[in-house]
């Protein structure tokens, strides 16, 4: 269930008997065709489908994140790694402050595994928490679908490209591009990023038939459920 839809009171009295939330962590990002808030969709959605039977709140998605690669992308909105960390931290400081003690952060975007670090660190100096990251596109399980579907599949391709992320009267084009040149792209600056990678698609089919990609969710769901499941440290 989604924080949002509880008040206070409600929150005092969960945590007495349930002291697990979660946390998505998204962009706001070029994504090819797609909506530029593909990854805060994604997380927000994934975390509020695999919560929502176990009656374990979730956070609103933190929206902006670290991409510092797609900035000369209109639309794209980049924090410095510095702030990210900050916010992160005053969001981890907050759920403990409330008695949550078991946090997953569901993240959506690879450029954000600096606050997964970063809340490792957190960890250390608040013992009594647990903090689980969990980026729910390559995760074993969904990887594993993903590949088996099309193993050239990559940001804002078809495994980005879903009824929730699709912009209307848009249509993707229909083909599999070539995988960008991934080693290249490391070392530019936003400008020659943006030349290289041209629709902002890094390869694969740019959509897939919803039996397909739905399938994919199902399984991200189920797996983001089992790590809001446990085991968690004692
Ligand atoms: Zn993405």
């Amino acid at each position: 269930m989604r924080i949002v839809d509880m008040n206070w009171m409600q929150v005092e009295e969960h945590v007495k008997t349930d002291d697990r939330c979660v946390i998505p962590v998204g962009s706001v990002e070029q994504h090819a065709y797609l909506s530029l808030g593909v990854d805060m969709i994604l997380s927000e959605r994934v975390a509020v489908d695999a919560a929502e039977p176990l009656r374990v709140p979730v956070f609103p998605v933190l929206s902006y994140g670290i991409t510092p690669y797609f900035k000369a992308f209109p639309g794209t909105v980049c924090l410095r790694q510095e702030t990210a960390i900050a916010v992160a931290r005053d969001v981890l400081d907050s759920v403990r402050r409330a008695g949550f003690r078991k946090v997953l952060m569901v993240n959506g975007h690879g450029g954000n595994n600096p606050i997964g670090a970063f809340a490792q660190e957190w960890v250390s100096e608040n013992p009594d928490m647990a903090v689980k990251w969990h980026n729910w596109w390559n995760a074993p399980r969904t990887l594993a679908k993903v590949k088996e579907i099309d193993p050239l599949a990559s940001h804002g391709s078809w495994m980005e490209n879903l009824p929730w992320t699709r912009l209307p009267g848009v249509a993707a084009p229909d083909l599999r591009k070539p995988l960008v040149d991934l080693e290249a792209l490391r070392v530019m600056n936003p400008e020659q990023a943006r030349r290289l990678i041209g629709d902002g698609n890094f390869g694969g089919y740019y959509e897939r038939p919803d039996t397909e990609v739905l399938e994919m969710w199902r399984i991200a769901v189920e797996e983001t459920r089992a790590l809001i499941q446990g085991p968690w440290p004692q």
